[in-house]
């Protein structure tokens, strides 16, 4: 029996609308958090493929206006989700892109469109959707943070409220004009409140005002008090400190399983790792590599911008090349990046593939086949590529920094002497380094024996959703049983 009931407040969730791994976070916490005793329920927009999702949905509440047009609540499951969507055509009646027009640009209502998730929100916080309360409003990013600044400016009682930070470069800043659109008090456009150099700023809203703050490792956690990291929110952050923490992402453990995994040409675990060559030899012969299971191949799995560190890989690469190790990438993202990667697949072919683009299945069977991940963000706050390489045993090689820094043992001397370590850690995010840690990959590989180890005790990594859900069960039951609000 659930104790606690948590309405999670999203502008994405996988599998109906996806930009990035809230989506995923959104997805994936109400199971893994109903085996914990919490009972959530999802909040979100009704974009057409949310609403397409539910046809047996049931209205539960009627807004006559919610910014510019009426809406209802609508209550139903799909995909395993207990969702509440609100149906508001003239906000989200349209497809594609949850936040961007046709044009590529932020549609212009796009304050409306996500004060309209944080008023529903807080219409369902305050106990006025019929039979349904609940403790806590869970607020994700800058699109849910408006409730937590209506829950606090509103009356008493009310929910306690967390905001979980995925991404500090996107703020949810608009101009100052709107505050009493948005609903919001005058004296909330200051310092304390929702002003963020004269302009409003959503994700400042949740980060001043709620009452726990999360973000989605620990050290991440730590590095966004600092300005390097802070984009401009690192004093409120610092001043906020008593109650922000990090709780690591999880991976959908059955989505990303080696023992199950159709994407693969061989199934394996720890106790049958060798069939791990015949997926090398598969990805091989797909990407037009030399098929040699003797060298060492190195992956990439990445969109390809400055904030994975690509330019890093690019430079890096003699450090591959000149041992006939190997290299193979599947990215997409800025075009200079695609073309030097494409023109150096084209000048080693055989040694270096390249495959520009997204695809899902290529990238299980990469998991599967390579022997070690390239990971040199330069800033990330928890990162899930190196943690579908642990559980496939593809050795992570990443900056020290954020989640990678969290969810990566280094592989050092006394560690391999201790019997721990899963991968290699390097820093700071510079060529040199990422060249470095390369070639103490390259050392390990000529020891098969320690490689192995590592291997296994990287494909040991607990990396599903049990532990960062109890986590965040335990936040949410401390906070219920702090004083009322
Ligand atoms: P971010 O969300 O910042 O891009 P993450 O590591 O948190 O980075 O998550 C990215 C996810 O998308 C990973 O699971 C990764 O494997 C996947 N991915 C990234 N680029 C591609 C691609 N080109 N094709 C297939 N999957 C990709």
């Amino acid at each position: 029996m659930a104790d606690v009931a948590v309405l999670s407040v999203a502008s994405e969730v996988f599998p109906f609308v996806k930009t990035g791994g809230l989506a995923d976070v959104a997805a994936a916490l109400p199971a893994a958090l109903a085996r914990e005793g919490v009972a959530m329920r999802t909040l979100v927009p009704g974009y057409p493929a949310v609403i397409d999702a539910m046809p047996h949905a049931q209205a539960v509440h009627a807004f006559p206006d919610l910014y510019g047009g009426p809406a209802r609540l609508l209550a139903g499951h799909a995909s395993g989700l207990d969702l509440l969507a609100i149906d508001a055509p003239h906000l989200y009646a349209r497809p594609g892109n949850p936040y961007l027009g046709p044009d590529g640009r932020d549609w212009p209502d796009n304050a409306l469109r996500f004060a309209a998730l944080g008023a529903c929100a807080t219409a369902i916080g305050r106990g006025e959707v019929a039979g349904y309360t609940p403790d806590i409003v869970h607020a994700h990013d800058w699109q849910a943070g408006l409730a937590i600044a209506l829950l606090h400016y509103g009356p008493v009682p009310r929910p306690r409220t967390v905001m979980t930070i995925h991404n500090m470069a996107f703020q949810g800043l608009f101009p100052a004009h709107l505050m009493g659109t948005l609903g919001l008090p005058p004296h909330a456009f200051g310092i304390d409140g929702v002003e963020y150099h004269g302009t409003i700023s959503f994700l400042k809203a949740g980060i001043a005002l709620a009452d726990r703050i999360t973000t989605v490792s620990p050290a991440y956690a730590a590095e966004i008090r600092t300005p390097e990291f802070g984009m401009g929110f690192d004093g409120l952050l610092r001043h906020r400190a008593d109650v922000l923490s990090g709780i690591v992402n999880g991976i959908d453990d059955a989505v990303w399983n080696p023992t199950t995994d159709r994407h693969l040409a061989a199934r394996f675990d720890i106790r049958h790792r060798t069939n791990r060559a015949r997926n090398k030899t598969a990805l091989q012969v797909r990407l037009g590599l030399a098929v040699n299971s003797d060298v060492p191949l190195f992956g990439v799995i990445s969109r390809l911008t400055w904030q994975k560190g690509m330019d890093l890989v690019e430079a890096a690469l003699p450090a591959i090349l000149e041992r006939k190790a190997q290299f193979a990438l599947l990215g997409s993202g800025d075009t200079w990046l695609e073309q030097r990667f494409a023109a150096v697949a084209a000048a080693h072919r055989g040694q270096v593939a390249a495959v520009i683009g997204y695809d899902e299945d290529l990238a299980h069977l990469m998991q599967g086949g390579i022997d070690a991940l390239l990971v040199p963000s330069r800033f990330e706050p928890c990162g899930l590529t190196q943690l579908c390489a642990l559980r496939y045993g593809a050795i992570p090689i990443v900056n020290h920094v954020g989640g990678l820094a969290d969810t990566v043992i280094d592989a050092n001397e006394m560690a391999l002497a201790a019997g721990v370590g899963t991968g290699i850690l390097f820093a700071p995010a510079t060529s040199e380094r990422l060249m470095l840690a390369i070639r103490r990959a390259l050392e390990l590989w000529r020891h098969p024996g320690l490689w192995h180890r590592v291997q296994s005790r990287a494909m040991a990594t607990d990396v599903g959703w049990t532990l960062p859900a109890r986590k965040y069960a335990a936040l949410y039951r401390e906070l219920v049983a702090a004083s009322p609000a």
